[in-house]
């Protein structure tokens, strides 16, 4: 029997297994990951931007976590001897409307004590002579990394202060008792808990689901898809260049990214994956297709969003729909410039009101705790989440111990500002 079995080897399952070792050093702890290895889904496909808290309510947890995160990240990479590279951002405006947008920006930045600095068109491209645009903001505290890498110094780390990573374990079922949760691998393990913390991304709503309970949201996957631009190209930005954020939508828009090998990447979009680990465009499940479709809320976005849905599915099939998103601020780059490179799968919490979750989600029942949406920025806020699941933990543990309630009546589901904040 396990004090602590943790379901998922992504970054927030390691930052969690990390920091819960570090509470409870006496206590016999396993993470159960279904992967060969460390961080295969969204960690292991994600742009590694240490982001540096823009965009975020001013507050919320979501900031308060970015803001942390940012710092953190850079200390455990100086800790582990992790490369990043603090090379900054810059948003730019392109249109009348953006420059709008970007004033907001302005504000939210300095409400988030961020420090930045406003630039005219020609302060831009004296920075970025590739660059076009009306004004941007730049923002020294945005950096890159590798995540792949800092999930696996993670594991390193728990692995050292005697935790045990279980690969190749795939949680099929799990039966929660009285006095822990009896899980089932695909492989044919047994295993028991006496607390279970679920951390596992895109298959969140299931591992809640196997408890026997209504998990109360439903994961929709949406494909990033990243082009690398040629070698000749490496140095065509100094920074991460980002376009404004249109305040409808729930991603980013696609950016020119400085990756920490020297590549720069294009991307990522945002379409509609007919499939949860679908990273080709072709990949196809017909069970996650009809399951999405039986869902009233994933339904509702549909209905929402069929414009531009529609409209990154085009540019999805259409290379040259796809550059003309990044000609927008570079425009010296062609079609033959666009090289193939491996995309990502976000997991997307959505209600049934069909609302994109837009801040983590956390489902408890008496001796389980599942993180159930963790969307970007939270590579970065990874160490701060981590902890936060651990306090979590601490608030269950000392709550566990009530015989009287029923498992339905004891479950609770909390999102932390449920509306979209963005
Ligand atoms: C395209 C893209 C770009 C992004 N860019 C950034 C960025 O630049 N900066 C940033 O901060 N964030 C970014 N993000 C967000 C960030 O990558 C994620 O928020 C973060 O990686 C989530 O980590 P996780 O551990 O929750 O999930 P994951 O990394 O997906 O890990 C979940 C793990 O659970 C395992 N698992 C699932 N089911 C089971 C089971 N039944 N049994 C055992 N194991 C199981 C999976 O195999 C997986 O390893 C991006 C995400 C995407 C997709």
């Amino acid at each position: 029997m396990y004090d602590f079995v943790i379901i998922g080897g992504g970054i927030i399952g390691m930052s969690t297994a990390m920091q819960l070792i570090e509470v409870y050093p006496d206590a016999r702890i396993a993470l159960l990951e279904k992967e060969a290895g460390p961080a295969c889904h969204q960690t292991g496909h994600n742009s590694g931007v240490i982001h540096a808290g823009v965009y975020y309510t001013p507050g919320s947890l979501k900031a308060q976590f970015c803001l942390a995160g940012n710092r953190a990240t850079k200390a455990f990479c100086d800790q582990h001897g992790i490369a990043y590279d603090n090379c900054g951002k810059l948003l730019v405006a392109t249109s009348e409307q953006e420059m709008a947008r970007m004033q907001a920006l302005w504000e939210r930045t300095a409400a988030n004590g961020l420090e930045r600095t406003w630039l005219s068109a020609a302060e831009l491209r004296e920075r970025e002579p590739n660059i076009t645009g009306l004004g941007g903001i730049f923002v020294p505290s945005s950096g890159i990394v590798s995540y792949r890498e800092v999930a696996a110094a993670m594991a390193q780390r728990f692995l050292a202060k005697g935790g045990e990573v279980i690969y190749g374990a795939e949680v099929s079922a799990l039966k929660e008792h009285a006095s822990g949760v009896v899980i089932h691998t695909r492989q044919g393990q047994e295993y028991e808990a006496a607390t279970l913390i679920g951390c596992s991304g895109l298959m969140a709503d299931r591992l809640v689901s196997m408890l026997g309970i209504d998990p109360g949201f439903i994961i929709c996957p949406f494909r990033g898809e990243y082009f690398r631009l040629a070698p000749e190209h490496n140095q065509i930005v100094n920074h991460l260049i980002y376009p404004i954020p249109d305040p409808a939508m729930p991603f980013l828009g696609v950016h020119l990214t400085r990756m920490i090998d020297g590549s720069v990447t294009v991307g990522p979009n945002a379409v509609l994956a007919f499939k949860r680990e679908g990273y080709r465009k072709g990949d196809f499940s017909l069970s996650d297709t009809l399951e999405m479709l039986g869902s009233p809320g994933i339904r509702r976005v549909l209905q929402r969003n069929l414009r531009s849905g529609l409209g990154e599915m085009k540019n999805s099939l259409c290379k040259s729909g796809y550059l003309r998103l990044v000609q927008k601020y570079c425009p010296s780059l062609t079609l033959k410039d666009l090289h193939p490179w491996p995309a990502g799968v976000r997991a997307q919490a959505v209600s049934p009101d069909g609302k994109l979750i837009d801040d983590f989600l956390f489902v408890t029942t008496p001796r389980t705790l599942h993180t159930c949406n963790a969307p970007s920025p939270a590579a970065t806020s990874a160490i701060p989440i981590g902890a936060h699941i651990v306090s979590k933990v601490q608030t269950l543990l000392a709550s566990q111990h009530n015989p009287g309630r029923s498992l339905q009546a004891a479950c609770s589901v909390e999102t932390v500002h449920a509306a979209f904040t963005r």
